[in-house]
C-alpha cells in the first residue's frame, strides 16, 4: 500500500489520557468528528483511575464504523508501555495515529517543590512520550506512515511561576517532538506539538476564581478554552490535509503566546 492510499483509509489510533478532559474530547472528535478525509475504524484509549469513565465515554461514542476500547495502563511506567502497546496491537491490528495527551500538575514554588513531586511530574508527563513513542514507531517505520501528536502547553514555551516540573515536561516535549520529527520525516512519519492555553478542564478546575481572573487578563480572547478546541486542531493534525506539516508547535491558546 503506498503512503497516499494509506493517508485516506480508515485509521487505528492510540490515544494516552482519553478519561477525562483533553483527551476525551479527542477520542470524541477522532471518533465522531467529521474532518475532512479523516475516519477512523479503531480508537484505543489509555487511562489510570477512573474504569466508569472509561465505559462511559465508550457508551458515548454513536459511530457503528468506529470501535472504541480502553486500556488502564500507567504512562509513566516503560515496562507497563510495552505490554499495553502490545496488547492494542494485537486487538486493533496496527497503529497509524498516536496522541501523547495524558498529563498531570503537582504545582508548588521551587521553593516548596520536593523531589517527588518534580520526578512524578517528568515521568507522567515527559517519559510517556518517550514510552509510547518508542513503542509505536517500529510499526508505523514498517508501514512508512505514521502521524504522532504531542499536547504541550504554552507554559512550555513561556514558562510559568510555581510550575517548574509541568514546564519543564512540557518544554522538554517540544525539544522531543522536534527530534522525532527531524528521525523520522523520511519514513512517511510526521510529529508534531499541540501548545494549549488555559482549557477548562478537570486540571484548571483545581484553580481558585481569583487566579482564573488573574490568567485571563493575559489571554486577548478574555475566556478559557474548551476541550473540543484542541481536539480540533488536534485531528487536523491526523488528517491527509496536514502531511506537509511537522515538527511544529500550534497554539492554542485565544492569543496568549503571539
Ligand atoms: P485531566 O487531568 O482532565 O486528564 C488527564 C488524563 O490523563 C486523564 O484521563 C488521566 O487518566 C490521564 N493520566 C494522568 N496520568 C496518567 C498516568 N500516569 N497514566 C495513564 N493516564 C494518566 O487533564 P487535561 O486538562 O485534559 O489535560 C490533558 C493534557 O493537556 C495534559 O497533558 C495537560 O498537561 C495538557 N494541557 C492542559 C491544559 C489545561 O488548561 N487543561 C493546558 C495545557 C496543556
Amino acid at each position: 500500500m503506498d503512503n497516499d492510499t494509506i493517508g485516506t483509509n480508515p485509521k487505528r489510533a492510540i490515544v494516552t489520557g482519553g478519561t477525562r478532559g483533553i483527551g476525551r474530547a479527542i477520542v470524541k472528535e477522532l471518533a465522531t468528528g467529521n474532518f475532512r478525509n479523516l475516519l477512523f475504524s479503531d480508537i484505543a484509549f489509555v487511562y489510570n483511575s477512573c474504569d466508569e469513565c472509561a465505559e462511559q465515554l465508550i457508551k458515548e461514542i454513536d459511530n457503528p464504523n468506529v470501535k472504541v476500547y480502553s486500556f488502564k495502563s500507567d504512562v509513566s511506567s516503560f515496562e507497563q508501555t510495552q505490554t499495553t502497546v502490545d496488547a492494542i496491537i494485537k486487538k486493533i491490528g496496527g497503529v497509524d495515529v498516536l496522541i501523547n495527551n495524558a498529563g498531570i500538575t503537582k504545582d508548588n514554588l521551587l521553593l516548596r517543590m520536593n523531589e517527588k513531586d518534580f520526578d512524578d511530574v517528568i515521568a507522567a508527563n515527559l517519559k510517556s512520550v518517550f514510552n509510547y513513542t518508542k513503542a509505536v514507531i517500529k510499526p508505523m517505520i514498517a508501514q512508512r506512515y505514521g502521524r504522532i501528536i504531542n499536547i504541550s502547553s504554552v507554559v512550555g514555551l513561556i514558562g510559568n511561576a510555581g510550575q517548574s516540573n509541568y514546564s519543564a515536561s512540557k518544554a522538554g516535549i517540544i525539544g522531543f517532538t522536534k527530534s522525532m520529527a527531524r528521525e523520522l520525516a523520511s519514513r512517511g512519519i510526521t510529529v508534531n506539538a499541540v501548545a494549549p492555553g488555559f482549557i477548562q478542564t478537570d486540571m484548571t478546575d483545581k484553580l481558585t476564581e481569583e487566579q482564573v481572573k488573574r490568567l485571563i487578563q493575559n489571554v486577548p480572547m478574555a475566556r478559557l478554552g474548551k476541550p473540543e478546541d484542541v481536539a480540533k486542531v488536534t485531528a487536523f493534525l491526523c488528517s491527509k490535509d496536514a502531511d506537509y506539516i511537522t515538527g511544529q508547535v500550534i497554539a492554542v491558546d485565544g492569543g496568549m503566546t503571539m
